[in-house]
């Protein structure tokens, strides 16, 4: 099957072939079509296998056709472990919006930044964010980010090496922003190992997800 054949709009296609990225890898074909028909979903997924575009592409799409411009907080979050791939995640996006001439921003957050440099960028609201759990919840804490808006905006939540997420002990800000994920959004958690614990967030977080394991 081709990224067409996937269900994938046009001008990712093209934004894809310009990166000569033209055949859909094993978890892309399996995540794709669901992610795109708005399930929730679990993938075993290793880094090399093509896993951030499998989560990226369809929930950029999505992007594509949301048409609430006044929403007062980001309506898509990418929580990462560790801050190079959260400017990995960060450089794919930016790319992608370039290339599809998609007029939509996305910021990268660090736990390392000023309260008021983190205020500056969730202005706007921009429209993907890239962080860590614990950066997340400092922004709940101090109020930069109104658990309130959050709970009308947020469309898409992945949880990006969720294994190493846990590992790294953010487990606690990942409760403390679960409570208020609101149950209309649809997350994506990618795990390199399905252990008890990334099962135990699954529980916490996702609803009657699609599980791949490839
Ligand atoms: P990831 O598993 O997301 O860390 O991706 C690993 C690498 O594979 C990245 O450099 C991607 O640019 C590349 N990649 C992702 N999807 C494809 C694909 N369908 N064909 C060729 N390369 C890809």
């Amino acid at each position: 099957l081709s990224f067409e054949e996937l269900g994938l709009d046009a001008r990712l296609v093209q934004a894809l072939s310009k990166k000569r990225i033209t055949k859909p890898t094993h978890i892309q074909r399996a995540a794709i079509p669901l992610i795109l028909q708005g399930e929730d979903i679990v993938a075993m997924a290793q880094t090399g296998s093509g896993k951030t575009f499998a989560y990226l592409l369809p929930m950029i799409q999505k992007l594509f056709a949301e048409t609430n411009s006044n929403k007062a907080a980001p309506s898509g979050f990418v929580l990462v472990p560790t801050r190079e791939l959260c400017q990995q995640v960060y450089s794919e996006i930016s790319s992608l919006f370039e290339l599809c001439r998609l007029k939509k921003k996305v910021v990268q957050l660090s736990s390392s930044m000023p309260v008021p440099d983190l205020r500056a960028a969730l202005a706007g609201p921009p429209d993907i964010v890239v962080t860590t759990p614990a950066c997340i919840s400092t922004c709940l804490s101090k109020d930069v980010l109104q658990a309130s808006d959050l709970q009308c905006s947020l469309s898409t939540l992945v949880l990006d090496e969720a294994d190493l997420l846990l590992s790294y002990g953010y487990e606690e800000d990942l409760k403390s922003l679960v409570f208020h994920v609101p149950r209309h959004c649809q997350c994506l958690l990618m795990s390199a190992t399905l252990s008890a614990d990334v099962e135990k967030l699954r529980k916490l977080v996702l609803h009657n997800p699609s599980i791949l394991t490839l």
